[in-house]
């Protein structure tokens, strides 16, 4: 297979709106899964948000809707953001890449690197304090090599953003302990968010072309240090809350 396009190759991407963004997905045949797919799925949810969640691809149900967990992995992540609590509406969610891998394989990894300049852009865009990842193949997009059985609910920093591990919610339908580890871990992202104010968190590089995934593994939230107080945004995110 020929070596797709990765980075910065896409022109005009980087002047692209979330919206423009999208609609390259929906048209995009920059690998395989272009063949296969009946919709891409760009993401969904908030312009401004506090988190972004990021899985691993489309599923069978998004496949058919376009649109990110709408399955039954979706209803339970629904019901974790109930728990802390925020609405769908608040928060941003897509995935690594946009278009469903065939019987729900994991992405090739051409596929992921022809994929990256669209989650590149998105996370440019939006500027979320905190990037929760959801399952294994996200999480180690971010971090090469991490196991989600060791880094789930401790939250790391990656460019200034917050990077917060988190198994993916299929996980909890199979494990009612998994379910409980997810719901434990869902409700300490309220303080990953506050602590991420004290950062600088969400102000990202506009650089697209520095893709290579470089984290920078940071202390538990518990431990980072507070500063001062971003006034307007604190408040408006200690609201969301
Ligand atoms: S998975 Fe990404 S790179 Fe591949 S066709 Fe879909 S949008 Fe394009």
């Amino acid at each position: 297979m020929a070596t797709p396009p990765t980075g910065p190759e896409t022109p005009g991407l980087a002047d692209d709106s979330i919206e423009a963004v999208a609609a390259r997905v929906s048209a995009c045949t920059r690998c395989g899964l272009s063949a296969t797919r009946t919709n891409a799925v760009p993401g969904d949810g908030s312009r401004s948000p506090s988190i972004m969640f990021i899985g691993e691809g489309p599923g069978s149900n998004e496949d058919q809707q376009g649109l990110p967990f709408v399955g039954r992995a979706g209803q339970l992540l629904d019901s974790l953001l109930r728990l802390i609590p925020v609405e769908r509406s608040d928060v941003y969610i897509t995935n690594i890449v946009k278009c469903r891998p065939p019987d729900n394989r994991d992405p090739y990894p051409e596929e992921t690197a022809a994929c990256r300049p669209f989650l590149e852009r998105q996370i440019d865009l939006l500027r979320p304090r905190v990037i929760a990842t959801l399952g294994r193949h996200s999480l180690n997009y971010f971090l090469p090599g991490a196991r989600i059985g060791d880094v789930h609910g401790r939250p790391t920093r990656w460019r200034d953003i917050i990077l917060f591990p988190l198994y993916h919610p299929a996980a909890g339908l199979r494990s009612s302990t998994l379910r409980q580890t997810l719901e434990e871990d869902v409700r300490r992202l309220p303080e990953a968010i506050l602590r991420s104010l004290s950062l600088g968190a969400g102000a990202v590089t506009t650089d697209t072309t520095a893709r290579a995934a470089t984290p920078v593994q940071g202390a538990p939230a518990s431990d980072l240090s507070t500063g001062p107080e971003p006034g307007e945004d604190q408040d408006r995110q200690r609201r969301l809350f």
